[in-house]
This record gives C-alpha cells, structure tokens and sequence, in this order.
C-alpha cells in the first residue's frame, strides 16, 4: 500500500516510488513480451525488530533501510529492480528469470537481510517474508502481478517467518482479501464507505440506557461490511489512524448535535498514538466548539496495554482530557499489562472488563471469585464497571448478582445506526427492565 510519507518523497523528475515503480513495471513487461522471457514480481515485507523503537534513537531505522537496501541491491542483478513502497514493503523486479532461478535468488535476499546487522554497537536481525508472481504465467497485467505477489506475501506469512511462496494458478482468498482491504484503505475515507454505528450501554441501578459505543464500520463495494478488526491495524501501520479518529470523533459530534435526548453519553475508542498528538486537545475542542457540544457527552475510551502504564506522556495527557471534561473509560481490561501501581495513578471513570477475560473467568467456578475483588477494587478507586459481551439472559441474570454498573453486549442491543438507536431505547429498557 502506498504510505502518505513515502508517497511525498518524489525523485528529482517528480516522480513518486510508486510511479516509478509503474514505469519500471511497464518497461520491464514490455522487454520480457518482445523477448518472451519471464520475469518475477516479488513483494517482500521486513519485519523490524521491536527493539529498535525501543531505543528511542530515531536514526536508526533509517540506517538499518539503507544497509538492507543495500544487501538487496547486492544479491539483485543491474537489470533488476529494488522499488520501496511503503515503511517495511518493497517491489523487486527480477526480469529474465526462470521460476528456479527466483527460488534461490529469494532464498539468498531472505538469508541476506536475517543475518545481523551492526548499527552503533546495536545488532539488529530483520526476518521477512516474500510472495512472488511470474510472469506471463500469473498475470499479464501490470496492477494484478503485484496485487497477486502480495497475497502470496500473506501465504507465505502464515507459513512463519523467512518464508517464500509462489503464486500457482490458485489465488488464496482470505490472502487476497487482506490484499484488498490494504489496498483500498486509503479510499474508503474519501469514497465514503466508512460509517459509525452505535451499541447501546444499560446502566443496571438506573435500569435504564445511559450511552452509547461509537464503532467504526466499513461498506466495502465488493467484500460487504468489513468490521474493525480487520482493517484497524492497516490503518495503523499507514498512519491513517489519527485522521480515522478525527473523522469518527467529528462523526459523532455531528450526530449527537442534532439529537434532543442530551443525556446520554457516547464512547470513542481512541489508541496511545493518537493520545500522544500534540494537537489532539486543540483539534477536539474545536470540534466540540463546531457542534456546540461539551466534553461532558464525550467518554474517551483507551485500550489497557503496557503503554499506557509505562509512558509517563500517556498519564499526563489523560489528566489533561480529564481536566477538560471528558469521561476516561479503559477499554479490554484484563488483558494481561496490569499494573497496580500505574493504575491507581491513571485519572480513570470506568474499567471495561474485557469479553473474553470475562468469559475464562465466568468458565471457571474457581476463578469467579477473583471478579468481585475486581470490582469492589474499581469501587473503592471511584471508578464504575462496564461489562462487555453479554450475549444472553443467563450471562445477564450473573452479572445482576455481582455489583457492576453498566452492561454492553449483544443482550442488550447489537451495533446499529444512531436512528435505530434512538428509536429502540424504549423497548430495550423495557425488555432488559422485565428480566
Ligand atoms: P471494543 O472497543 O472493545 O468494542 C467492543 C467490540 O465488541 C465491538 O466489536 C462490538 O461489536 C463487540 N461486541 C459487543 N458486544 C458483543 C457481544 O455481546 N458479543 C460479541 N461477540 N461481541 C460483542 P467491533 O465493532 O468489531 O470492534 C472491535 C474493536 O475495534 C473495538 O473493540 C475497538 O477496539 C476497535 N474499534 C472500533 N471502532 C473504532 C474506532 O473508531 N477507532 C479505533 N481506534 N478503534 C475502533
Ligand atoms: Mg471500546
Ligand atoms: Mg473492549
């Protein structure tokens, strides 16, 4: 996929990577139909080692792209072709070449970019994986070539690390529709595919729906509705995040704007990263001002990961939100970062306990016992307790005995337009009310 920053490095010419790199694909395709030779379209994707954004030495991911480039470069012929698209994606073109010959040549750049690398006294191994597709034999047409050499990459990727896999006549589906869903991320924004749906939350003292979660939706024109899950963390990786943030965050305000019955409060999911921007404050306020809306309709929910205790940036920054009104809501507690110390410290208003710690608990008679220590602990901190995940009326009538405050799952409503949300709060207080 075509990353916005390495979009924006253009080549004296003014062209970018990617158009580069179509031109070189025009010309060596063009080569190997006059000469009816075959040529190799590799996709290949490094995986950084973690360590390296823990040095906090912002030089060194350059330093290492370059050494790999180079090594690369190495094992690669003149003719070849080594094109960059995004931070750890690459286009290799190997024109002239039999199937054969490209095996060894992708066991060699996989063995080549493994072996260590020694930057300033760190060493740093990077393991990858290569998806490959011939031509003329998988495709004549330019754009597919790499669309199938990049659902071979996924192939290979659920083979393990240091893999290659050649495309064979038989396109994987469920690797093609990651393919597709990657590559058409970028658009979904500006073609309007994406929408907000909201699930409602049932307050068990008040009996009755005090909010709503606003969850991100995507109407894919081929593939259908497409849930979060599954294109969330491409977002991430191309720095689309924050701007999917602003949209929903803006979304919402625009909606609830309009929408007489003030008194509920709506959730939106926000991640450390985007917590961390430095016109986060700014830019939130400015919406709410847009909307004539107050922080106090607005829960900010952060997932519980170990950065969230362990940056010291993450804590100030929710004491700033907090400060200006918003409700701080922790997503997926209970998986696994916590931390007692850095808790207690966090300015929070709810816990969200996760759905499937949830589940593993509630499975095991022993492990029941530890739910009510969590709870009464969230209660002695000020804090009130959501329960995510409640399917149906024997998990429900459960949660009635244990002391928790706020109920959201499928029992009480499913993700639906706001419309609908509005419209079903009345039999939704009755049915749940009744139970
Ligand atoms: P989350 O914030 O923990 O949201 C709750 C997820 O649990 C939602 O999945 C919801 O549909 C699902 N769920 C709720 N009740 C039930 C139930 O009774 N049974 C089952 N099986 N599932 C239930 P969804 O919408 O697929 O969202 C998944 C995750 O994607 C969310 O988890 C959240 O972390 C992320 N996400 C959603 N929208 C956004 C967004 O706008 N921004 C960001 N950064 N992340 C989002
Ligand atoms: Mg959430
Ligand atoms: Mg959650």
């Amino acid at each position: 996929m075509e990353n916005e920053n390495t979009e924006k490095i253009r080549n004296k010419a003014g062209l970018s990577n990617s158009e580069i790199l179509s031109e070189r694909l025009n010309l060596t395709l063009a080569f190997s139909k006059r000469f009816q030779m075959s040529t190799a379209v590799c996709y290949l994707r490094l995986y950084f080692p973690l360590e390296l954004s823990q040095t906090n030495d912002d030089e060194l991911e350059p330093a290492l792209s370059r050494k790999i480039v180079a090594r690369l470069k190495h094992v690669l012929r003149d003719i070849d072709t080594v094109a960059r698209i995004n931070r750890t994606d690459f286009v290799l073109l190997i024109a002239d070449i039999t199937e054969h010959d490209c095996q060894v040549i992708c066991e060699r750049i996989i063995r080549s970019i493994s072996a260590t690398f020694t930057i300033d006294f760190h060493h740093f191994s990077v393991p990858s994986n290569i998806g490959i597709c011939m031509y003329p034999y998988g495709s004549e047409e330019p754009h597919e070539l790499k669309s199938i050499a990049k659902a071979q990459m996924y192939v290979a990727e659920a083979l393990g690390e240091n893999h290659f896999s050649f495309y064979n006549g038989e396109l994987n589906k469920s690797a093609y529709r990651k393919v597709l869903i990657e590559n058409n991320l970028p658009y979904a924004l500006k073609k309007g595919q994406l929408f907000v749906q909201y699930q409602p939350q049932y307050c068990l003292r008040q009996r009755k729906i005090v909010g709503a979660e606003a969850l991100i939706r995507w109407n894919h024109p081929s593939l259908g509705e497409i849930p979060p899950a599954e294109f969330i963390h491409y977002a991430d990786n191309a720095g689309m995040l924050n701007h999917l943030f602003f949209w929903v965050f803006g979304e919402v305000c625009q909606t609830i704007a309009n929408e007489k019955n003030r008194k509920l409060k709506y959730s939106i999911n926000l991640s450390v990263n985007q917590l961390l921007l430095e016109y986060l404050l700014e830019e939130i306020a400015n919406i709410l001002k847009r909307y004539t809306l107050s922080p106090a309709q607005i829960t900010l929910e952060i997932t519980e990961n170990v950065e969230i205790y362990s940056v010291k940036k993450v804590n100030e920054r929710l004491h700033c939100l907090k400060e200006m009104g918003f409700t701080i809501a922790l997503d997926d507690f209970g998986n696994g970062y916590f931390s007692f110390s850095d808790f207690i410290k966090l300015p929070l208003d709810f816990i969200k306990l996760d759905r499937d710690f949830v589940i593993s608990l509630m499975k095991n008679k022993q492990h029941q016992s530890v739910i009510s220590p969590i709870i009464t602990m969230a209660h002695n901190l000020g804090m009130q307790v959501v329960i995510e995940g409640i399917e149906d009326k024997t998990q429900f009538t459960e949660w009635l005995l244990l002391d928790c405050d706020i109920i959201q799952g499928y029992f009480i409503g499913k993700p639906i337009s706001f419309a609908e949300l509005i419209d079903s709060i009345g039999e939704i207080e009755e049915r749940v009310g009744a139970v």
